[in-house]
């Protein structure tokens, strides 16, 4: 594109703020939609993290509690079971030989505490000496093996737990509470034996909600399960048990992998207070995060969805402005710029024609003008055609404007083949010695031209040149200026001529 500079007139100016507006405005697009993005996806992952945290804190605090009342309940219990077998050690030991009467009262007892399956008393030798279930001939006494010892051994009269166990697979799993009773000299004179049904636990256990890979066991400080919700691992050792349990109190809280069926659980135990058992209360992740994770995946597909639709609306948008950018681009170069020479067309031409005029009149400064016409032009078309015509006129606007160097002179085409140079601030004399340098430079262009004297392509130059003596000198000047060319034209071509009142200031 040729363009010798348009200060004052403001055109340019304005199109390229607009041009720089529109860039910014993507920019600004991109950068706000970048934004909203980050902000909803920040948004996303935030509020997923803290409702996560909420679903664990909640669930643990769940399971914390009801590992506590399990564990009370199993107090009470043990503390029953602990209480008849005082009252019977205490019968056993204030007569002198239990008898029918004794095996009533346990009868009773076991009647009355409906977890209690039998209550046994056994001598130092081994010997049943009375059991609440009189029908109840075939007693194994192998299973009691273990407390006879433990008791023979130690002279502690507290009530010591073992177990479970049970006699065959058809027979309930049993956990043994034992009391060692003693003669009047402190020796050995046997034990006192409640027997607990693990069924009982069981049943407690099923009717407990711990969702449905959760978990719920009594596990004994030794590491034995004595009960487990789902059923099974019952008299299994609980390896982990002493480790995790060990680095805190009587409670606490552990997120961790199941041994047994390798699934993750968040556990809560819970130590007896009184009795060497510790209720675990386990709650699978896959449960309790349930509800987060379908309500995190539904609000995952939203943000996505909602991130996609904001960078489609953006890309849509920011391709309506650059088209609108270059449609505005174009408009602009029709409205300021000629379609075929590219140098600046008539409607700049007057604009700032009459900007510099009254600039001039302002200053006090000289302007000129060139009005320069291709000789036998009409001829030149008959002889190449149009089109080469055409090619004949780019190459003189371009010639021109190469000729033409201030930033604020301007090269126009007038109309047809007839173009203008303003020059603000120019003497007459160094506007003839441009319209002699323009001259020279198409001539030099030895351009074939058979219509013509010279046999190249000339041009004629009219130039004007006078300091304005109104705002409104304009006119006057392109009449100078066609009347110089008139002039050339007459004296045979392929020259410049001075208006008179360029001669006047000369
Ligand atoms: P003179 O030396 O007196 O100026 O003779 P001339 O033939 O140049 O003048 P005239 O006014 O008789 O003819 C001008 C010609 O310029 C007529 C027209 O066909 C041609 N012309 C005007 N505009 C264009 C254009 O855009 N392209 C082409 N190829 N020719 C044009
Ligand atoms: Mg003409
Ligand atoms: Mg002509």
């Amino acid at each position: 594109m040729v363009d010798n500079g348009v200060a004052g007139s403001g055109t340019a100016g304005d199109a390229w703020i607009a041009a720089f507006g529109q860039n910014s405005l993507r920019t600004l697009l991109t950068a706000g939609t970048i934004l909203v993005c980050l902000v909803l996806c920040t948004t996303f992952l935030v509020d997923g993290t803290r409702d996560r945290e909420v679903a664990v804190t909640a669930a643990g605090r769940a399971a914390a509690n009801l590992a506590d009342s399990l564990a009370q309940q199993v107090s009470d219990t043990l503390e029953a079971t602990n209480c008849a077998l005082f009252g019977l050690a205490e019968r056993v030991t204030g007569g002198p030989a239990p008898g029918d009467s004794l095996s009533q009262w346990m009868a009773m007892q076991v009647m009355m505490v409906p977890r209690l399956h039998q209550l046994l008393v056994i001598d130092e030798r081994g010997n049943v000496r009375a059991n609440s279930d009189a029908k109840s001939a075939d007693l194994d006494l192998s299973r009691l093996h273990d407390l006879l010892s433990h008791h023979r051994r130690d002279a502690d009269t507290g009530m010591y737990l073992s177990g479970p166990a049970r006699n065959g697979k058809a027979t309930p799993w049993l956990i043994f509470a034992s009391r060692r009773i003693d003669r009047a000299d402190g020796r050995f004179a046997g034990v006192v034996v409640a027997e607990l049904e693990v069924d009982y636990f069981k049943r407690l256990y099923e009717h407990v909600d711990v969702g449905p890979h959760g978990t719920i066991a009594l596990v004994s400080d030794g590491g034995t399960i004595m009960v487990r919700k789902p059923f099974a691992f019952v008299g299994s050792t609980f390896r982990d048990h002493r480790a995790r349990t060990s680095q805190s109190n009587s409670t606490g809280l552990i997120l961790t992998t199941s041994p047994f069926d390798g699934i993750a659980r968040l556990d809560a135990f819970q130590r007896l207070t009184d009795y060497p058992f510790t209720v675990w209360v386990s709650v699978a992740q896959d449960d309790f995060l349930a509800q987060w994770r379908s309500a995190a995946q539904a609000n995952g597909i939203a943000v996505t969805l909602m991130v996609t639709m904001i960078g489609l609306l953006s890309v849509g948008l920011g391709t309506q402005i650059a088209k609108r950018k270059k449609a505005e681009e174009s408009l602009s170069r029709l409205a300021l710029f000629d379609g075929l020479t590219s140098v600046a067309n008539r409607r700049r031409f007057d604009s700032t024609l009459e900007a510099e005029a009254k600039r001039a009149h302002r200053d006090g400064s000289t302007l000129a003008l060139l009005m320069i016409d291709v000789d036998n032009f009409k001829a030149y078309n008959d002889n190449y055609g149009h089109p080469g015509g055409d090619a004949i006129l780019t190459t003189i606007a371009q010639t021109i404007a190469a000729n033409v160097l201030r930033p604020n002179d301007l090269t126009a085409r007038y109309g047809g083949e007839e173009f203008a140079v303003i020059l603000p601030a120019t003497s007459a004399a160094h506007a003839v010695v441009i319209a002699e340098r323009i001259r020279t430079g198409v001539v030099n262009l030895n351009m074939p031209h058979v219509g013509t004297p010279a046999l190249v392509v000339t041009v004629s130059i009219g130039v004007a040149a006078l300091a304005p003596r109104t705002s409104n000198e304009s006119a006057a000047l392109i009449r100078e200026a066609d009347a110089a060319l008139y002039e050339s034209k007459s004296a045979g071509r392929n020259r410049w001529s001075l208006g008179p009142r360029g001669a006047l200031v000369i």
